[in-house]
């Protein structure tokens, strides 16, 4: 396991991330300030045959793009509001995560907790102190405070406003605590729908709201499983577990937009990105690996 996990994290869990002075940008814009998508993979999109070049996701089955390091507009900047200075991973399995498809899996489960347990402090995580401001300091620190299970208390089909209520189930019923540093993962199995666009538009979002408890960040990342080639960069996944390594991704994109922008209203361009947007589906840049018990060096390739 130990060796598997240390591929799928230099493979697939690093989506290029540049410093703030050193942004690509990408068509990832937003308009508006709802909920901050994780675009599909551009390639899988039928009529896209020119998207901008720094945009270019891997065709599934291709090898994985690399990064680059050009300097772009429009620059990303601080909007005032605040950071998390060391964020909490919560983990919301919602649905089935115990089916016989080989990815709604128990191991599928693993490999994201062993992800949680290993991004704080990596190369690639640390890459988000640059984005220190307004007095606050992100320490490039993570903590993984744990998991709740639910198999489907707003059904298969979710709404944005099901996933906010997942997360207050697990806050008000004492599966989760409620933590002001926390970001509240909502990760469902391949068998459960988000209407407002999961294979479609998307493959993750991040966003915060409230909850009984108070004010909550949280995000939705589905497996992406359920459409491969819209949401995994590659098939042939580094722990024979596509739709779940492609998750690791996109769960790694909204872990930092959320530390840098957990309200909406503190680092992006004026297009509405956030930083993971500006190199998302690209690969290369501030990858590593874990070795046995400790991280290895930055790779490239
Ligand atoms: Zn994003």
């Amino acid at each position: 396991m130990k060796r598997t996990i240390s591929i799928s994290l230099a493979v697939l869990a690093a989506v290029c991330l540049f410093r703030a002075s050193q942004l690509l940008n990408t068509a990832h814009a937003q308009n508006g300030r709802g909920p901050v998508i994780h675009g599909v993979n551009p390639e899988s999109l039928p009529d896209n045959p020119n998207a901008p070049e720094t945009n270019r996701g891997a065709r599934v089955g291709d090898s994985l793009t690399t990064g680059g390091t050009g300097v772009v507009t429009p620059a990303i900047t601080y909007h005032g509001g605040p950071l998390i200075g060391t964020p909490t991973i919560y983990l919301i399995w919602y649905g089935n995560w115990n089916q016989a498809n080989g990815s709604d899996t128990p191991a599928g489960q693993q490999i994201v907790r062993d992800f949680a347990n290993t991004i704080g402090g990596s190369p690639y995580f640390l890459l988000n102190t640059s984005y220190n401001a307004g007095g606050m300091v992100i320490t490039g620190a993570v903590v993984f405070g744990g998991e709740a299970t639910d198999t489907g208390s707003q059904g298969t089909r979710l709404r944005d406003s099901s996933v906010l209520a997942v997360v207050n189930n697990a806050i008000s019923s004492g599966k989760l605590p409620y933590d002001q540093s926390g970001v509240y993962f909502v990760l469902t199995s391949s068998n459960i729908s988000e209407q407002s666009g999961f294979c479609t538009r998307y493959c993750g979002w991040h966003t915060d709201g409230s909850a009984t408890a108070g004010h909550v960040r949280y995000s939705f990342v589905g497996n992406a499983n359920r459409c491969l080639s819209a949401c995994a960069a590659q098939t042939t996944s580094p722990n024979g577990n596509a739709g779940v390594d492609g998750m690791i991704s996109v769960i790694a994109h909204e872990l930092e937009e959320a530390t840098t922008d957990p309200d909406l209203n503190a680092w992006y361009d004026s297009g509405g990105s956030e930083n993971a947007d500006k190199c998302a589906w690209t690969f290369g840049h501030a990858q590593y690996q874990v070795g046995d018990g400790g991280r290895g060096p930055p790779l490239s390739i």
